[in-house]
């Protein structure tokens, strides 16, 4: 791969975890510390029934959950990084083989091509 294209790469990945960080630092707080009443004004919008008592404790659990996909996401935003400085960017970590540009683009972030991702998956 190209210098500048791995520069624009690093630049995304910077761009993205930037990004990240601030959502997972700002729905922290408003799983952790919001209560119904200090939320933004959205839910006195909705009928009464959906606003129904313990969907608090769902949505917090929610939000939790998002909150370790998001790390999991920073986990491989910082490995992509490290393997942009190491050279190994752009190939999968499990055969060896290219990553497609048009997956990278997508993911760029992606450590894996598209036929292990779907194995790991499983
Ligand atoms: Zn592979």
């Amino acid at each position: 791969m190209k210098k500048a294209e791995l520069k624009e790469y690093r630049e995304r990945l910077v761009a993205l975890r930037l990004r990240l960080r601030g959502d997972v630092t700002q729905m922290a707080n408003s799983a952790l510390k919001k209560t119904r009443s200090e939320s933004n004004g959205d839910l006195s919008s909705m009928p009464i029934h959906m606003a129904d008592i313990g969907s608090d404790n769902f949505e917090q659990e929610f939000t939790l959950s998002l909150m370790e996909n998001e790390e999991g996401t920073l986990d491989a935003i910082a490995t992509a990084l490290e393997r942009i400085e190491s050279g190994a960017f752009g190939q999968c970590e499990e055969c060896g083989v290219k990553i497609p540009k048009t997956r990278l683009n997508a993911i760029p972030y992606a450590a894996l091509c598209v036929k292990c991702a779907e194995h790991s998956e499983r």
